[in-house]
């Protein structure tokens, strides 16, 4: 087959992982990963599925590799911390099959609670890195990896971006090897390899420095792909990798460049040639001088993080203005343009009748203490809401709300509620229930149950009833689970009943032990989720401009300075209601029910 397709990078992975002959993909989504399982999704002969988390997915990938079978697990840089401690130790094991860890980056954290650089990752266990700087690269070097990890008995870290991620380039198709093809090894039963006990642990320490150096030996050759070296101009050398490479290119196209595809270990050799074959040489990566601080290691002068940010996203205007300061505007190997970069600012917000709205509106109302969680519930703490705390990572509401109580004490937990989505409660959320419960703690914990996974895009969890796969599957209550591990005082309250919403939280906080209140609505974005009404105005004869109904913050409702009076927006607004029960003035009017 010779066929080329325009496809996002996340595509060209799973398309990778299906070429290569891959039949078992997990992953826990999470923006800008998420494509990758999605898409794998698709392929009939991978056997794909949401697990409940990253270190789950990553030990059903590992499972799965011992077992015989290609498998590649896919999370964002955050689900890695999650992954931490199997993958820390299964660069000790080794591997059977070929083992693929998909760690996507969010440089300047369009979507992330911080910024983390994965190749951190790959030093702490000693295990490969490969990160790809275009579409055709995403297919290519998960193919790669596949080869790599079965080559060197190790699992191998894709390493990716968000710019890479989601950006579209044109990739050549391949056909999948054939199932006769297919690497699929029996059962390793090497209780020595796998059982990573003391004795064993510590022969497998001695293997994993033997590993890297032949590693090391294999980047540096160029017939292994993995560095591609481009002798221009050679004032200036460029040594760089990923979406950083594309933007150097962009603004530096005649000079001479080094662009290193596995990202760790270093090709030695090669960088040392490159940097004494140029005048002067840069060192141009995003986020953390992991090369920089290498190259220099070795003795040699390059110039780095001395003129480029550690902080956010590189882009060729970055490096140009850079590149400017530091006295390079005259050379020949740089182009010179202007980028006007005006576009308007949009903050993000609760879309128009999301359920979450009501919880927040009365928590804000009650002055409670709240710690957040992570998911798009995370807005409840964006103005004029304002009514989230704390949020750290996924699961953290829950543990944090009972440390709460044990910093400041009961009465204070009666201040205090952790809020958290269905899908992060299943991540884990669920083990910071337990430790409330069993450490006889007094918390309340709300679950803002929506159904789906929303914030990335609604992909299906274990309260949806459904598998990636789209097949139907065990849907786990939460009301069942909460009874099942001591909670007496579990209570089911409809979301947009802000009556007794207020009602129950009141009375949950003030119980002499823990409680849990599921708050059930789906996203109203769901295919098929409709409200009761349309056609909703305000009265102006009514309304008396007290702005009450601005305070729920929904992107519908207005403030007209002219009339002094709020409005609504028909065309954004979804007829949930809430502003109804809101405005104390009966001054937002239901026209008519729906059929
Ligand atoms: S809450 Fe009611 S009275 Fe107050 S501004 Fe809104 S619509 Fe008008
Ligand atoms: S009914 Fe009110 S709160 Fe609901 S979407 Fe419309 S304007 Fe917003």
């Amino acid at each position: 087959m010779s066929k080329k397709e325009l496809l996002l990078g996340n595509f060209a992975v799973a398309r990778g992982a299906y070429e290569a002959g891959a039949t078992v993909a997990t992953a826990y989504p999470g923006t800008p990963s998420t494509e990758i399982t999605e898409y794998i999704a698709q392929y009939d002969k991978i056997n794909s599925e949401w697990s409940t988390n990253e270190k789950v997915a990553l030990e059903v990938a590992i499972g799965a590799s011992i077992a015989g079978s290609r498998s590649i697990v896919s999370m964002k840089h955050v689900g890695l911390n999650v992954a931490a401690d199997p993958f820390m130790t299964v660069t000790y094991t080794g591997v059977n099959s070929g083992l693929v860890i998909a760690v996507a980056d969010d440089p300047s954290m369009h979507s992330s609670q911080n910024e983390q650089d994965t190749r951190y990752f790959g030093m702490a266990g000693k295990c490969p890195v490969l990160e790809p700087s275009n579409s055709q690269e995403c297919k290519d070097y998960t193919k790669m990896a596949f080869e790599i990890s079965e080559k060197f008995d190790t699992p191998v870290i894709l390493r990716l971006t968000t710019r890479i991620s989601h950006s579209q380039s044109i990739v050549s198709l391949e056909d999948r090897i054939t199932d006769e093809e297919i690497i699929s090894r029996p059962y390793d039963k090497n209780p020595d390899k796998y059982i990573s006990a003391p004795a064993n642990a510590r022969k497998r320490r001695v293997i994993i420095e033997e590993r890297l150096g032949k590693l090391q030996e294999f980047t540096n050759n160029p017939e292994n792909n993995l560095i591609n070296v481009e002798y221009n101009d050679k004032a200036i050398g460029i040594i760089t990798s990923g979406a950083s490479y594309q933007y150097a290119k962009e603004v530096c196209p005649n000079a001479s460049f080094f662009k290193l595809g596995m990202v760790y270990p270093l090709p030695k050799e090669a960088i040392t040639e490159f940097v004494n074959n140029c005048d002067k040489v840069y060192v141009i990566e995003e986020l953390e001088p992991i090369f920089e601080k290498e190259i220099k290691s070795w003795g040699l002068y390059v110039i780095g993080k001395e003129i480029f940010p550690t902080i956010g996203e590189l882009s060729p205007e970055i490096i140009r203005t850079c590149l400017k300061e530091a006295g390079e505007l005259e050379s020949k190997s740089l182009v010179t343009y202007e980028v006007q970069e005006d576009l308007p600012v949009r903050p993000p917000v609760l879309c128009p009748g999301c359920h979450h709205r009501g919880p927040f509106y009365i928590l804000k109302k009650l002055k409670l203490n709240v710690s957040g969680d992570i998911g798009c519930y995370t807005l409840g703490g964006v103005p004029p809401l304002s009514a989230i705390d704390t949020t750290i990572c996924m699961g953290a509401s829950i543990g944090m709300a009972h440390g709460f109580e044990m910093a400041k004490g009961k009465e204070f937990a009666k201040k205090s509620v952790a809020v958290i989505g269905d899908s992060t409660f299943w991540h884990s959320g669920v083990t910071g229930l337990i430790d409330i419960v069993y450490n006889k703690g007094n918390s309340t914990v709300i679950v803002l149950d929506n159904s789906i996974t929303a914030m990335t895009g609604h992909q299906e969890n274990p309260s949806t009833g459904k598998t990636l796969k789209g097949d139907m599957a065990p849907q786990i209550d939460f009301v069942a689970l909460g009874k099942a591990i001591g909670i007496k005082r579990v209570v089911e309250v409809d979301a947009y009943d802000l009556e007794k919403l207020e009602e129950v939280i009141k009375t949950e906080v003030n119980a002499e032990e823990p409680s849990l209140i599921i708050t059930k609505r789906p996203c109203i974005l769901i295919k098929g989720v409709k409200f009761e009404y349309k056609d909703l105005q305000v009265n102006s004869e009514k309304c008396n401009g007290c702005k009450l109904c601005l305070r729920i913050g929904c992107p519908a409702i207005s403030f007209n300075n002219e009339t002094k009076k709020a409005e609504i927006n028909k065309s954004l607004c979804v007829g949930c209601g809430l502003c109804v029960d809101v405005c104390k003035r009966s001054a937002i009017e239901l026209k008519e029910k729906k059929d």
